[in-house]
């Protein structure tokens, strides 16, 4: 048994080396900043010429197989990565919708021209790709979505509406899920679409943090070619489920940003005087769950699971209620200062309210524990 462990445990402490002596020495380019899974529109260049270094350098599209131009990479080796660009405060790849979920969908759903054409642009950074699936009555219940996908003499037809589309505005493709059938799940079909095509009109939304990273997205008689539809005509939910869940390998990464930014709530707390008995209690029930957080990412992560397990609920859950709470505990150490609108600390309890709701929110995350892992009924 100890054997094994030994040896990936050196592997990991290997790569973690490596990793580490070449995030600290690649050139950052001009206002390069870890804005997380998705960039802003402003953050999109810098962004893109991160991507170009980490795809030149092999670390792009780590988890893909090497016949992609992937390294074939472990869920141990992509979390390695993960906490190892947390650390030195630089985004792990342009955004996560490309690399993490239609490239793995096109890799197994694609047609070989599919992805020919598809996965380069991915891998280069060239090309940014935005998640087309939540509707204003679609979201947890996605399966219940209504745009509608028409077949004509030449290909199809798109009309309906998306909702809360990260990067829309700056993406060059997205991957939509779309309604080609009356039955639930088998009435669905997914799609590649071009975001230059005409019929489509982006709208950004502006947040409470005062961002605008996602969007509405209208289509409006957007016409596709028939060699738009990934995998077959109703395999939609298919797709769909295959790309929910793969934006957790990195979940536990963000327990060393939740670290640092647990120590500046002290500072800030300490710098104004209000260090008293009952924050002090609260900042070190925090600092107990970023631990226990991280232990428990560590733990999964080491028996290299697949992204659909349950391990994965628990972690999204952990991570995103830290996330929050952090934020709430940042406003309480600031005092009146947290109404000085754009300081950091401020801004992250605004972020993390996104946090319990991006991804699957907190209350379907303890839906699929409840059922799946305890075995309560519905
Ligand atoms: C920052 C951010 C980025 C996002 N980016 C994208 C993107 O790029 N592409 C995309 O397609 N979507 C994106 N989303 C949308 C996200 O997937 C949805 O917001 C999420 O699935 C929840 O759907 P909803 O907002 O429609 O809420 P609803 O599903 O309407 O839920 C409303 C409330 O009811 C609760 N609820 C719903 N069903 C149940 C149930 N069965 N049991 C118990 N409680 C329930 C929910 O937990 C929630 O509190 C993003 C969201 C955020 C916040």
């Amino acid at each position: 048994m100890g054997a094994p462990g030994q040896r990936s445990n050196d592997a990991g402490a290997a790569f973690r080396a490596e990793v580490r002596a070449w995030l600290s020495a690649a050139p950052r380019p001009d206002g390069l900043h870890d804005y997380g899974g998705t960039p802003e529109v402003a953050d999109v260049p810098a962004g893109r010429r991160w991507h170009r270094l980490l795809a030149d350098a092999g670390y792009a599209c780590l988890h893909w197989p090497s016949e992609y131009g992937g390294r074939d990479a472990s869920v141990r080796e992509q979390a390695i990565f993960a906490e190892e660009a947390a650390r030195a405060r630089v985004p792990r790849q342009l955004n996560i919708v490309g690399p993490d979920l239609a490239g793995p969908v096109i890799m197994r759903f694609g047609t070989p021209a599919q992805r020919e054409r598809l996965l380069p642009g991915i891998r280069s950074g060239d090309h940014l790709w935005c998640q087309l699936f939540s509707e204003p009555e679609a979201g947890s219940d996605l399966a219940s979505l209504r745009t509608k996908a028409r077949q004509d003499t030449d290909g199809w037809l798109i009309d309906g509406q998306k909702v809360w589309t990260s990067a829309a505005a700056v993406a060059d493709y997205g991957l939509l899920i779309a309604r080609t059938g009356d039955e639930r799940h088998k009435g669905l079909t997914a799609f590649v679409v071009d975001m230059s095509l005409p019929g489509i009109t982006v709208r950004p939304l502006r947040q409470m943090d005062g961002e605008s990273k996602f969007n509405e997205v209208f289509f409006t008689g957007l016409r596709l070619p028939v060699e738009a539809v990934l995998g077959a005509v109703g395999q939609g939910w298919s797709v769909a489920t295959a790309t929910l869940g793969q934006e957790r390998l990195s979940l536990g990464a963000q327990a060393v940003g939740m670290f640092e930014a647990l120590r500046t709530v002290a500072d800030a707390a300490r710098d104004r005087d209000r260090l008293d008995p009952l924050l002090r209690d609260r900042i070190i029930r925090l600092w107990a769950r970023i631990w226990l957080l991280r232990d428990t990412w560590l733990r999964a992560v080491g028996t290299d699971p697949e992204p659909s397990s349950s391990a994965f609920s628990v972690l999204k859950l952990m991570s995103s209620e830290i996330y929050r709470d952090l934020g709430d505990l940042a406003t309480a150490a600031l005092g009146v200062d947290a109404l000085v609108a754009g300081a950091p600390l401020v801004q992250r309890m605004l972020v993390g309210r996104a946090q319990t709701i991006l991804g699957g929110t907190s209350e379907i995350q303890r839906n699929i524990l409840a059922e799946r892992v305890l075995g309560l009924p519905r």
